[in-house]
C-alpha cells in the first residue's frame, strides 16, 4: 500500500536517539536543533521517561475515562506546581489541534457566542474549528466553515477592540509566541490589552502555548513574560516528549457539565505516565532555566555575528530570518556538519532543540553556522 504524502521528506532515516542527538540508519550522528518539531522537550530516550512508560505499560496501559485514574490527578497536581497554574482545571486530550478545538468549543458554550478572533501568521491546527482560524487558506477545505473566523493583524489592539464591539465574539485566541508563522513575539503589552478587552466584551482569552509552552520560551508558558491570566491555555507538543498528549488549562470559574467535553484516548494511563515523567525531568534538571540560559546565550552570539539576518525569539524558540531562501544553509548544516534545524516558510531558520541543550552543543551549532555562512558568501 502506498503512503499518502503529507510533507516533503528529508533524506534521512532516524533509527536511534539520545539526549540532543539522533542517529540515522547509516550510523551517522546528528545534533538535533529541530527537536522533532518542538516536541522533544526533555531530550530523546531520557532514562526516567523510558523507565516510567515501560513500567506503566507492564501495569496498565489504557482504560477509558469512565473510571478513576489516579495518574490524571498526579499529572494535574505536578503540572500545577511546575507551571504555577495551580488554580486551573485540566482537560486532557491527544494533540494540539484537539486542545484548541476543545478550548474554542468551551468558549462558545460558556459565552453563547460563535465568532473567534485570531491573528495573521497564526497557526492553530488542522481540525475544523482550529483550521478555520488559521491564517493559511491553502489548508482550509470548503467544509471547514470560516464564517466565524475573524483573522486580524498580529499586535493590533485597535482592530481587536473593533471586532469585539459587535458583541458576538466567543474567544480571542493567540499564540504565546507565533511558531510556524516564523517566531513572532507579541509586542510588550499586547496580551495584557487582550485580557482587558476580552473581560470588557465578555469573551474568553485562549493562549495557544502548544509550541511556545512547556519551558520552550524560558518560562513554563511564554505568556508568563506578561502579567496576564488567560481564561484557557492549550498545550501539546512538548508535553509528552513524543508520546501523543495534549491538554487545556481552564479557569476555575468555568463549570463543566457532563458531556460538555469528552474523549476516548485523552488522559490514558500511558500518556499520563509519559507526561508525568516529562514534568519530573523538567523539574529535576531545571530545564526551563536551562532553556532561558542557553537560549539567551545563542541569541547573544547570533546577534554578535552581525549577519544578514534578523533574530527573534525567547529561550530555545529562535527564528533567524534571511532576505533570501535558507534551503542551502540548512542543507549544508545537515550534510556537512550533521546539524538538524527547523524552518519556517522559505527564509526563516527555526531552532527548537530539546530544552536540555548544553552551551557546548550551542557552540557546536554556532561554529558550524558561521562556517556555512562564510562558505556561502565566498
Ligand atoms: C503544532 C501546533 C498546533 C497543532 O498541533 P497538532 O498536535 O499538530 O494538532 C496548534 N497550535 C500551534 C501553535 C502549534 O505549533
Amino acid at each position: 500500500m502506498k503512503l499518502f504524502d503529507v510533507y516533503p521528506l528529508f533524506d534521512i532515516t532516524p533509527v536511534k536517539a539520545e539526549g540532543c542527538h539522533v542517529w540515522d540508519s547509516e550510523g551517522k550522528k546528528y545534533l538535533d536543533l529541530y527537536g522533532g518539531h518542538a516536541v522533544i522537550s526533555i531530550g530523546h530516550s531520557h532514562p526516567t521517561y523510558v523507565e516510567k512508560i515501560s513500567s506503566q505499560l507492564s501495569q496498565i496501559g489504557f482504560y477509558s475515562n469512565s473510571v478513576q485514574n489516579p495518574l490524571q490527578k498526579e499529572l494535574a497536581e505536578k503540572l500545577g506546581v511546575v507551571s504555577g497554574c495551580e488554580d486551573y482545571q485540566l482537560f486532557l486530550c491527544n494533540s494540539g489541534a484537539e486542545a484548541n478545538e476543545n478550548a474554542i468549543k468551551l468558549a462558545s458554550f460558556i459565552t453563547g457566542k460563535k465568532k473567534i478572533i485570531s491573528y495573521k501568521k497564526g497557526f492553530h491546527g488542522r481540525t475544523s474549528a482550529a483550521v478555520s482560524i488559521t491564517d493559511n487558506p491553502k489548508i482550509i477545505a470548503p467544509v471547514n466553515e470560516t464564517s466565524n473566523a475573524v483573522i486580524l493583524p498580529f499586535n493590533d489592539i485597535q482592530a481587536t477592540e473593533e471586532a469585539l464591539k459587535n458583541g458576538d465574539v466567543a474567544a480571542v485566541i493567540v499564540e504565546g509566541i507565533q511558531g510556524i508563522g516564523g517566531i513572532h513575539v507579541p509586542d510588550e503589552g499586547f496580551l495584557v490589552a487582550l485580557k482587558k478587552l476580552t473581560e470588557k466584551y465578555v469573551a474568553a482569552l485562549i493562549l495557544d502555548e502548544i509550541q511556545s509552552g512547556y519551558g520552550r520560551s524560558g518560562k513554563f508558558f511564554s505568556y508568563q513574560y506578561s502579567d496576564v491570566k488567560p481564561d484557557m491555555i492549550t498545550m501539546a507538543k512538548g508535553m509528552g516528549n513524543g508520546f501523543p498528549i495534549g491538554g487545556v488549562l481552564i479557569q476555575p470559574e468555568i463549570e463543566p457539565w457532563f458531556g460538555m467535553l469528552g474523549t476516548t484516548f485523552g488522559g490514558n494511563h500511558l500518556a499520563c505516565a509519559a507526561a508525568i515523567a516529562v514534568l519530573d525531568v523538567i523539574q529535576q534538571e531545571k530545564l526551563v532555566e536551562n532553556s532561558q540560559k542557553v537560549g539567551n546565550y545563542l541569541m547573544e552570539k547570533l546577534a554578535a555575528m552581525n549577519g544578514d539576518f534578523e533574530i527573534r525569539g525567547k529561550g530555545l524558540m529562535i527564528g533567524m530570518e534571511f532576505k533570501t531562501p535558507i534551503k542551502e544553509i540548512r542543507q549544508k548544516l545537515l550534510n556537512e556538519y550533521g546539524i538538524f534545524t527547523g524552518v519556517s516558510g522559505q527564509n526563516i531558520i527555526r531552532l527548537l532543540p530539546p530544552l536540555s541543550l548544553s552551551i557546548k552543543q550551542a557552540d557546536e551549532f554556532l561554529n558550524a553556522f558561521a562556517d556555512v555562512l562564510k562558505s556561502l558568501a565566498e
